[in-house]
């Protein structure tokens, strides 16, 4: 049994389902450990270190968004993958507000789950152990890829490996227009739109971090029809005027 293989935590009470999943997952080479509650879930990861966690938002007892919350309390870098039975978009923002990378809403195609799966455990390239960081900056936000961290005008952050895929995307093409494709393969390791509206919850989120006011976003521009530009020094004529400090 070789232990470099990626160790997902499958959370689904669904025996039937787990059982299909897991099968599945063990013919693409992981490893997997199936919880059926969130509480066995949390057990789990007090004592293991996972590449990718999937979580059924319907669990008996604690549910899959309060489970979201207490593992990115304890591991904020790890992708979570949230399985929604309801197609609801309130619930696919929930998901993303706790702390989820990406859903899937049941049910879902085999194929397509076990390409998100894929996209999800790449390691990002640019994770490699250095002794000193020297932070990314712009406005009153410094950003550390390497140590999956920040700090904003708010207070310090943990960031998740997609976040900082994100993040180190938009960095290297400072003024550019990223197109949505782009993103969704570089970050989620998508070669299709499918879920579309994953990307934009996403820059939500990434505007509530950075942005002095993330319903006027200077930093993570919108470009209509095609995707999003980060701007290091704000949009022109919106620049920021305070100052750091
Ligand atoms: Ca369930």
């Amino acid at each position: 049994m070789s232990e470099d293989r990626p160790h997902i935590l499958l959370v689904e009470d669904e025996l039937h389902l787990a059982r299909g999943m897991t099968f599945n997952l063990e013919e693409e080479g992981y490893r997997v450990s199936h919880a059926e509650t969130g509480e066995a879930a949390l057990e789990l990861l007090a004592f293991n270190r996972f590449a990718l966690i999937i979580l059924d938002v319907m669990l008996p007892g604690m549910d899959g968004f309060t489970v979201c919350r207490e593992v990115r309390g304890a591991d904020p870098r790890v992708p979570i993958l949230i399985l929604s039975a309801r197609s609801e978009e309130g619930d696919r923002i929930s998901g993303l507000d706790s702390g989820a990378d990406d859903y899937l809403t049941k049910p879902f195609n085999l194929s397509e789950f076990l390409l998100r799966v894929k996209g999800m455990l790449r390691r990002s390239s640019w994770y490699r152990p250095e002794p000193v960081e020297e932070g990314y900056r712009f406005g009153d936000n410094e950003v550390f890829l390497l140590s999956y961290h920040a700090r904003t005008a708010q207070g310090e952050i943990d960031l998740t490996e997609l976040e900082i895929r994100m993040l180190a995307l938009f960095f290297r093409n400072e003024g550019k227009t990223v197109t949505r494709s782009n993103l969704l393969e570089t970050v989620w390791g998508y070669s299709s739109e499918t879920e579309t509206r994953t990307l934009d919850n996403f820059i939500v989120r990434l505007r509530k971090y950075f942005e002095p006011d993330s319903s006027h976003p200077v930093f993570f521009q919108t470009v209509r029809g095609v995707g999003y530009r980060f701007a290091r020094h704000g949009a022109p004529g919106a620049r920021c005027e305070k100052r750091a400090g």
